[in-house]
């Protein structure tokens, strides 16, 4: 009998593997339907033995000193900041904009003051920030707006950026500095030897199962649990009682050159001319050196798989009523990012699975963290990650 069967092998599932084996020494069963464990974040080395990440850019930050300790028990790190330039009016210029951005972009030498000037000419400023187009229109004005964010949300989206909340392109600040990282978390940094390699140091525990290209409903009548665990999409779980919640899905296409550097950042922002939105140089991410490279190309689509809930009134409140069914399952614990539709990043979802994991010990999320069951035999034992399939991670 198992304590607990979790769904989904993703930062949510496994790190409440991690907790319940480790912290409280419960049994658990934990399936993906996918051939490997790591969720979005699953990364491998290809034919070509350059490690790439399948599901697209993985880069990891955050402002959480216990998120960052929680995961160092599984990992060492490489420090890593992010930085990405975008392709506009025919050149390659700072994201987040900055003052080089605006210089280079209009031909102009303005110091940072000469800058925040410029961009209070036109801005236009509104009452009540409600939309992502409010959010960049009252910061940089209309022209900037239309160069880097419109046609980019629309196509990530498939929806105008006055139809989305604010939250989106707020992820997305604007210096007036030359700062040109993406993220200004105090940690930033990329696992050492890839995210699969923490993943299995997660799970490797004799209390954990893992089972995976196993959709969990081909199973939950079978096999004998206690709780479940269901980190999948929320309205699918309730097979679409109120319809469907938007998902925006991805199409990912991997190519692999036969020279060391495609690009000159790690990442590419393709805002107008294109139909993808970015490409990804992995080498850079990931510190490899190899005398070939991989890239990924991403083109944004309305089907398949769930990637991005989408930030709107209307699906808010369309979640609301899933997760009223929700509450009402005490033997169900919904948990990470398609299962509370939260547009999180990593760090927010392992924060948000050792919250969860402190509510069912009774302990805040700091102390949740380090608990270790009596007399478990917890990580850093040599057994190996015992997986029931064949399959290889890839
Ligand atoms: P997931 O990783 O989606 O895991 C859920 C798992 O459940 C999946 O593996 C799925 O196969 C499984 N599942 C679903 N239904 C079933 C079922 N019925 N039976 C069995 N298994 C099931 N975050 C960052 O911090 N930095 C980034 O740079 C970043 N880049 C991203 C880029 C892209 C393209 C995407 C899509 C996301 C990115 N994220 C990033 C977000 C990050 O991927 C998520 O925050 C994180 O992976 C969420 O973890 P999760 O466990 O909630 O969900
Ligand atoms: N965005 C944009 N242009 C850019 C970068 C971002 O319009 O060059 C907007 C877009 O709506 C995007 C959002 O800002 O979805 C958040 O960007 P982020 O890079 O955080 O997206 P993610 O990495 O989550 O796909």
């Amino acid at each position: 009998m198992f304590d607990y069967l979790i769904v989904g092998a993703g930062f949510a599932g496994s790190v409440l593997a991690e907790r319940l084996a480790n912290g409280s020494n419960k049994k658990i069963l934990i399936c993906d339907k996918r051939p490997h464990i790591g969720g979005n974040a699953f990364d491998f080395y290809n034919d070509e033995g350059v490690l790439i990440h399948k599901y697209g850019p993985h880069i990891f930050h955050t402002n959480s000193k216990d998120v960052f300790d929680y995961l160092s028990k599984f990992t060492e790190w490489r420090n890593y900041e992010h930085r990405v330039l975008a392709s506009v009016d025919g050149m390659l210029v700072p994201m987040p904009i900055n003052l080089d951005t605006i210089n280079k972009l209009y031909g102009l030498n303005l110091t940072a003051f000469e800058v925040e000037d410029f961009l209070a000419s036109v801005a236009e400023p509104c009452d009540e920030i409600k939309t992502s187009e409010d959010v960049v229109v009252s910061k940089v004005g209309r022209e900037l707006y239309e160069k880097f964010f419109r046609n980019y949300t629309r196509k990530q989206w498939g929806l105008d950026p006055s139809e989305l909340d604010a939250s989106v392109t707020s992820r997305v600040p604007t210096r007036t500095t030359r700062d040109d990282r993406y993220f200004t978390d105090s940690y930033q940094a990329m696992p050492k030897h890839g995210y699969t390699r923490m993943f299995e140091k997660m799970l490797d525990h004799p209390n954990i199962k893992v089972l995976l290209n196993c959709d969990y409903e081909e199973i939950s009548k079978d096999i004998p649990f206690r709780e479940l665990i269901y980190t999948g999409p929320i309205d699918a779980f309730f097979n679409y009682r109120y319809g469907k919640l938007p998902y925006r899905s991805l199409e990912f296409k991997h190519e692999t050159h036969d020279t060391e550097q495609f690009q000159t950042a790690p990442v590419v922002n393709y805002p107008n001319e294109q139909a993808f939105t970015r490409i990804t140089e992995f080498k850079y991410l990931t510190g490899q050196e190899h005398k070939k490279t991989s890239i990924v190309y991403e083109y944004p689509q309305a089907e398949g798989d769930p990637y991005y809930p989408v930030p709107r009134k209307e699906n808010a409140e369309l979640y609301a009523k899933y997760k009223t069914l929700a509450d009402a399952r005490s033997d169900v614990r919904f948990v990470g990012r398609l299962a509370t539709y939260r547009y999180y990043n990593m760090d927010q979802i392992v924060a948000q699975a050792l919250t969860e994991y402190g509510k069912m010990v009774g302990k805040k999320r700091q102390e949740a963290a380090i608990a270790k069951a009596v007399g478990s035999n917890g990580n850093g034992s040599t057994a190996t990650m015992q997986t029931l399939t064949k399959t290889p991670l890839s």
